[in-house]
């Protein structure tokens, strides 16, 4: 058994998240997580909301609210919405806390200790007419990489490259329209050139990783340049440095400290349950951390943080570079076990574009449709490895074909059955050949899901597993127990319901990491008592160093279900079951597609 790491992609707080931010790595980091716990590994699952940055200043200032509200605004829907879709985070927390705040700045300071962070002399922009530092977000103009026109100081919304102000073609300021004036001035560097020998041998022992992620990986250190890491910015974690401490106008960069986050999430996790120091678990590289493995999920757009940015500041604290040096407090740190990209959901054949109302919030979806809806959609076609639509009439045939008639149908008609001619789950006599076919497809598919689960082939797991539900409506049309009525058939009618109890609750079992909401009322159908499938919960906690309180997202995921067949005890009550899933009329289909924006907008 191991320690498992499953580190979740920070969601940006500057608005409520659509299905496609949650289909490439929320769902599936939650399948993932929920399966390795059910083997029997020590999973900590942890992300939060990503809350600094030009993006969250820029939309404050539009609204006329600080962006601490506009990021306690976002975090709240966040939480709400990953809290709906069932994701079982052990800790669901922000960039704003204190703790994290102080772990960023403890790996910055490792790094600049350890000589990997370097001062040097660039430009930045004042404003002319008033001498003042012009922040990034405040000049804009043409990018030089893609030729958008919008582009801002720090980045290009339209190409997503990181820019410097004085790249931008024609630059004006956005306050006043004047044309900026460059002047020197410091800020610091990460020195990435540093890592490439060592990211290289990693990424030479890496196995099992999607060889897209690998290649692209590998292609990224062929031209490693130093990476800013400050901006002229007020919103984000202040520098730990001497003289910069205090400095109003530099900002930590915020992908600077999203990708730590994963480790201050650890680290506050730990605090939270009062044992600071068993974050250690999954990450201290010397001999307790041996059995610790760590998955990252994200989309493809950020693979770079994930297989190079991230390494380099686990390995540079650690003393691991080209400049060697040596570890800060934390010690020694583990590098990721495989970064797990998806690629991107689309929706109608087009981008998600909010603007454009191409789009659908978590939020209104889980107000119309069930979330195991949505998480069935996801597992069976989701953007798992290509880019993948999502269109309104694919998910209404899945989920009334295969949820509803296929998996809702084989709970329904053995369990109705059951309950009505025996009232219990009724007793097996001798078993046919038949009877021994389909429990033994059942029972293999806890090898074949579980490993295809493990290494991330979720589309095939989800397969396997609906093959098990179609062997037993295949079993159950053959044998037909609705026609063993007579007190001579009654026996085998007795035998072949149990049987077929026997497969649903198996095929349950091998269907709670993708479903864990309808497995927990199928588990419950089957008589069961208690915790099968154990769900996250929302608390409003203090901030551990005295800022202010804010939602978490936490649970216990120790009481539910394990990994294997659990025989069923003849004798336990039935009841008639109401259905799991609900139908869903076509017509939403048109509903649906009338609420998106069409392209004239
Ligand atoms: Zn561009």
């Amino acid at each position: 058994m191991s320690h498992v790491l499953a580190a979740v992609a920070w969601p940006y707080a500057n608005g409520p998240r659509h299905i496609g931010h949650v289909s490439g790595f929320g769902v599936p980091s939650d399948v993932f997580s929920r399966y390795m716990r059910m083997a029997g590994h020590d999973v900590l699952m942890v992300s939060g909301t990503d809350e600094h940055g030009t993006p969250i200043q820029v939309q404050a200032d539009a609204d006329g609210v600080t962006p601490r509200q506009l990021a306690d605004r976002y975090n709240r829907v966040i939480v709400e919405d990953l809290h709906g879709l069932g994701l079982s985070y052990d800790l669901f927390t922000r960039t704003t806390t204190r703790n994290h705040y102080a772990i960023v700045q403890e790996l910055f300071e490792g790094l600049h200790r350890n000589g990997y962070i370097v001062a040097r002399t660039t430009l930045g922009a004042i404003s002319p007419s008033t001498g003042r530092t012009l922040p990034d977000r405040y000049i804009e103009g043409t990018c030089p990489i893609c030729g958008y026109d919008g582009a801002r100081g720090d980045q290009c919304d339209n190409c997503g490259n990181q820019l410097d102000p004085e790249q931008l073609v024609n630059p004006r300021s956005r306050i006043n329209g004047e044309t900026p004036q460059f002047v020197e001035t410091e800020h610091f560097f990460l020195d990435l050139p540093a890592f490439a020998e060592a990211i290289g041998s990693w990424l030479d022992h890496r196995e099992n990783w999607r060889p897209n992620v690998l290649k692209f990986s590998r292609n990224l250190l062929d031209d490693l340049q130093p990476r800013a890491i400050t901006r002229d910015l007020e919103w984000g974690v202040p520098i730990p440095l001497d003289g910069w401490r205090d400095r109003a106008d530099k900002r930590i960069y915020v992908w600077f400290d999203a990708v730590i986050g994963y480790l201050s999430a650890s680290i506050e996790w730990a605090r939270r349950t009062g044992d600071p120091e068993a974050w250690r678990q999954w990450w201290s590289a010397d001999a307790q951390g041996k059995d610790a493995l760590g998955y990252y999920f994200m989309g493809k757009d950020n693979i770079v943080f994930h297989s190079v940015i991230w390494p380099a500041l686990l390995l540079g604290y650690s003393g691991e570079g080209d400049k060697a040096g040596a570890a800060g407090e934390l010690g020694r740190l583990n590098l990721p076990t495989e970064v797990v990209s998806s690629e991107y959901l689309t929706m109608e054949g087009k981008k998600f574009s909010s603007s454009r109302r191409v789009v659908i919030y978590v939020r209104d979806f889980l107000e119309r449709y069930d979330a195991d809806a949505l998480r069935y959609f996801i597992a069976a076609a989701g953007p798992e490895s290509n880019d993948t639509d999502f269109t309104w009439a694919e998910f209404v045939r899945r989920n009334n074909d295969e949820l509803v008639a296929g998996w809702g149908n084989l709970v329904n008609r053995s369990v109705s059955m059951a309950a009505k001619n025996f009232g219990e789950i009724p007793a097996a006599g001798e078993l046919t050949e038949e009877d021994r076919a389909v429990l033994a497809v059942a029972k293999a598919g806890f090898a074949t899901v579980g490993e295809l689960i493990g290494k991330h082939r979720q589309k095939a797991a989800i397969g396997e597993a609906m093959r098990v539900v179609a062997e037993a409506n295949k079993y159950l049309s053959e044998q037909a127990p609705w026609k063993l009525k007579s007190d001579e058939d009654k026996p085998r009618q007795a035998t072949v319901l149990h049987v077929a109890l026997q497969v649903v609750s198996d095929a349950n079992t091998l269907l709670t990491p993708f479903l864990p909401h309808s497995a927990q009322k199928v588990f419950e159908l089957l008589g069961g008592e208690g915790v099968h499938a154990p769900m996250p919960r929302i608390e409003e906690v203090e901030d551990l160093d005295g800022g202010p309180s804010y939602p978490i997202l936490t649970g216990d995921y120790t009481t539910g279900a394990r990994w294997e067949s659990v025989p069923l005890v003849a004798g336990t009550p039935l009841a008639a079951p109401k259905p799991v899933f609900r139908k869903l009329d076509p017509s939403v289909v048109d509903e649906e597609l009338a609420r998106l924006g069409g392209d004239e907008a």
